[in-house]
């Protein structure tokens, strides 16, 4: 009886397609590679079974790999994802698996009727000039090949294949097949002996004089430095991988160890907090924390003990930090308490470092995971213990296809395979916060600074004072000013927050109020002074700063509203030998960048640091005695429900930044909304206000945590498209009733972006299965009427307005 296999396909379609199942022992959460239309695509078998379907299936081309790479959980994990977010279930199991980089995507070209009878022709009509393309014809004469290969022996290939291809020439398919991780140049690879030793077969004498050093100098060698040492090593070296005689892996980073300041007493409030989770993992069922303690209380400590204590019972630990907060020092403080046993997942990491650390984690290598968003998927042997760090930070949520919240499918995972899961925070989500309320989490606090710290004095500066009393709009409080005067008198050291980059946030017409605005997007361009030029900030257009007026040829253009780049520039005016840094997505393009800049300030190479949100994420960093907050209002005015909640998650992180060594902090708050309760309950750094206030309106306006939310975006570059299937949505709709409520569709907060209109929907439930079933509706007359795969994206639990 043939064997039929469901595998998932990182197409943009709500279902699995079946295959028919080789003879070998094919097993669901193994990778295979099939043939889809015209293209090759590796996709993850989800169930064999003996069920025949009514059409003719094909076969699976190749078994990618040897044992599942997904165990039953995981599968489950993904499938519940799939679900849960309307993402599609191929899409989602290709970003549970980093392995991506270790399929090829290739091209290849045959001839078709029409091509042969060119090539027969050639002699003639394809003269001296054309001689490449004559080339390629008579390369693709024997069969088909890819495009790469013509290209190494035809530099012009793609030009001239495109061309032939639009003549009718030639046709092309897309294959996919196994990269060959030997291919990755020297410096990338470990070599190590293997168990096999050489029988029969013969060796060259290169290779043999390389056996013959592996086996004087046992252990992992690099091989570029190898090559040093053996003639051809290179070479040879992979000619015996591929015979299995040695080992070759890809090389990881390592992580840098800092200093050992040997391990802290806990507190009694961290002694409490850990005693009750050491508890739960005894236990060995589900069970949620949140840890709430207040910045620089010692969550990382409770962490780093909880984490042993999961070793000690023989499971493993999975920590996740903030996409920004993963720096060398975070990892290096695990490195020393927990040694090779750990390791790092980081976005910034290359596909077949982060393939490789994947590997290594599955084989149970790595006992303890700290990774960003996606780590949550790591696939650990044993888990019996998943942390959150800072869980109410946005960048859990991915905003791409599948949309999940990092931080929600840890709870999941958590209770579907019964592990303890314990989410931190100095400002914990409401939804989290009123999971306490609901006794789904128990509540751990940390309530005080460690040694008894104080916590950092708050000063509001209300800058409609300010302007009255001194006449000018200036960026900085006198305040302020003499503030940060102090700070560099006594060597210490300041960190000044603007949440928004670039130098001025629009350039305006005086004569006529025109406003400059993308070409491609409904927003004005942003000012960059270094480059001298408007930016915008949706899809990276920028244009020459302009001399006149665009509409009415005036020279009165002028810029307003400030950045932090203006910020810096104002900075060094007033502090001429102040050393600044700046800290934001024009000045960090890189995981170096960060590290460098950060660790400088660290290290005391700058006095100040100026930038974005990027700033007030976790760090730790003990001379710093001054936060300055240069504009608090600036996400207030956000046309979106969440806009207090994250403003005084932001205030209360940023001002935590100070006062956290020896020395007292002091934070100095500008705004012109003093009495708003985002900023009011930050200064205070009261919590638990803020809390009740802002659960009271939530209840209110029925929003998260009283109702499920799903946002609809439709679009289209054709409007008329984008408004059509947001109307069809609406109507389809109609008819809920009172239990599922529909708002819009309007035009979207950002009306236009990268030249595509568009039209938000949001949909509001009290009850989550009445949402998901409404979804479920719009999806599938999506398919139905095959709108584009792009034309409607559905987000749940969604953070912002799209
Ligand atoms: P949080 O994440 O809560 O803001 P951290 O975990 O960064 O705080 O801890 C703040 C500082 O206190 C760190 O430098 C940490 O090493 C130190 N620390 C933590 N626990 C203790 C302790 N029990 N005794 C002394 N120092 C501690
Ligand atoms: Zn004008
Ligand atoms: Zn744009």
């Amino acid at each position: 009886m043939p064997n039929y296999c469901d595998v998932s396909l990182p197409v943009p379609l709500d279902k699995a397609f079946t295959y028919l199942a080789p003879h070998q022992e094919l097993a669901p959460g193994m990778r295979v590679l099939v043939s889809f239309g015209t293209r090759k695509l590796a996709g993850t078998v989800l169930r064999v079974h003996q069920e025949a379907p009514a059409y003719k299936v094909k076969p699976i081309e190749k078994v990618l790999d040897p044992e599942p790479v997904f165990d039953q959980k995981l599968l489950e994990l993904g499938i519940w994802i799939a679900r849960y977010y309307f993402a599609p279930v191929g899409e989602v199991f290709r970003v549970m698996a980093p392995l991506g980089g270790e399929v090829k995507r290739s091209k290849v070209f045959r001839l078709t009727a029409e091509g042969l009878r060119q090539l027969q022709q050639s002699a003639l009509d394809l003269g001296e000039e054309t001689e490449p393309g004559a080339q390629i014809l008579k390369l693709l004469e024997p069969g088909p090949v890819a495009l790469s290969v013509l290209q190494r022996k035809v530099p012009e290939a793609r030009k001239l294949t495109e061309e032939f291809r639009k003549r009718g020439w030639l046709e092309s398919t897309e294959e996919a097949g196994e990269r060959d991780p030997l291919r990755a140049p020297s410096n990338k690879l470990l070599v190590g002996s293997s168990e096999q030793t050489p029988g029969e077969e013969k060796l060259t004498k290169w290779e043999r004089e390389l056996l013959a050093y592996l086996h004087l100098h046992p252990g992992v060698h690099a091989l570029d430095e190898l090559e040093e040492k053996v003639k051809n090593a290179g070479t040879s070296a992979r000619a015996l991988a591929r015979r299995g005689l040695l080992k070759i892996t890809p090389k990881v980073g390592a992580i840098r160890q800092p200093e050992d300041r040997g391990r802290p007493v806990l507190n009694p409030q961290q002694q409490a907090a850990f005693a009750a989770i050491r508890t739960a993992l005894e236990k060995k069922q589900f069970e949620a924390f949140l840890l709430q303690g207040v910045t620089g209380s010692g969550k990382t400590e409770v962490y780093l003990n909880a984490i042993e204590a999961a070793l000690a019972l023989g499971r493993s630990a999975l920590l996740l930090v903030p996409e920004i907060a993963l720096t060398p020092q975070v990892a290096g403080q695990f490195a020393l308490r927990f040694g090779n046993q750990v390791a790092i997942l980081h976005s910034a990491f290359s596909e077949a470092e982060r393939a490789e650390y994947w590997r290594r984690i599955r084989r149970g290598e790595a006992k303890v995971v700290v990774g960003t968003r996606s780590a949550v998927f790591a696939p650990m042997p044993d888990l019996g213990l998943l942390l959150v760090d800072e869980e109410h930070d946005g960048s859990y949520k991915q905003e791409e296809t599948p949309r999940y919240h990092g931080r929600d499918v840890a709870v999941v995972r958590a209770q579907q395979i019964g592990a303890v899961v314990v989410l931190g925070s100095a400002t914990p989500s409401l939804e989290s916060r009123y999971n306490v309320e609901m006794r789904k989490y128990s509540h751990l606090r940390l309530t005080e600074r460690i040694a008894q710290r104080p916590m950092p004095v708050v000063e509001t500066v209300d800058m409609n004072q300010e302007f009255l009393a001194t006449g000018t709009h200036a960026l900085f409080s006198r305040r302020m000013v003499d503030a940060v005067r102090e700070k560099l008198a006594a060597k210490e050291q300041a960190m000044l927050l603007m949440n928004r980059r670039g130098f001025s946030s629009f350039c305006l017409c005086r004569s006529c109020g025109y406003r400059v605005g993308c070409v491609n997007c409904s927003v004005t361009l942003t000012y960059h002074k270094r480059d001298r030029r408007l930016l915008c900030h949706y899809c990276g257009y920028s244009e020459r700063v302009p001399e006149t007026c665009k509409e009415c040829g005036s020279d009165k253009v002028q810029f307003f509203g400030a950045g932090s780049e203006r910020i810096e520039e104002e900075l060094a005016e007033a502090f001429p030998t102040a050393r600044i840094a700046r800290m934001d997505r024009d000045t960090i393009h890189s995981k170096n960048d960060y590290e460098a800049i950060l660790g400088g300030f660290r290290d005391g190479q700058y006095d100040i640091l100026v930038g974005t949100q990027m700033i007030a994420k976790g760090h730790d960093i003990p001379n710093v005695t001054l936060v300055g907050i240069v504009n608090a209002d600036l996400g207030l005015s956000m046309p979106d429900f969440r806009a207090a909640e994250r403003t005084f998650q932001l205030l209360t992180q940023a001002s935590g930044r100070a006062g956290r060594g020896g020395l007292p902090g002091r934070v100095i708050l500008q705004t012109i909304n003093p009495e708003h309760y985002a900023v009011r309950f930050s200064v205070d750094q009261d919590y638990d206000a803020f809390y009740a206030k802002e659960l009271t309106f939530r209840r209110m306006m029925r929003y998260p945590p009283f109702a499920s939310l799903a946002n609809v975006l439709f679009r289209s570059e054709k409007q008329e498209e984008a408004l059509r299937m947001s109307g069809v949505a609406a109507e389809l709709l109609s008819n809920e009733g009172a239990e599922l409520r529909v708002l819009g569709p309007a035009e979207a907060p950002v009306a236009k972006v990268k030249k595509e209109f568009r039209y938000l929907m949001l949909l509001k439930s009290p009850q989550r299965k009445k949402l998901a079933e409404a979804l479920a509706r719009l999806r599938a007359h999506a398919e139905q009427e095959e709108w584009p795969a792009t034309g409607m994206i559905i987000d749940v639990d969604p953070l912002s307005l799209l």
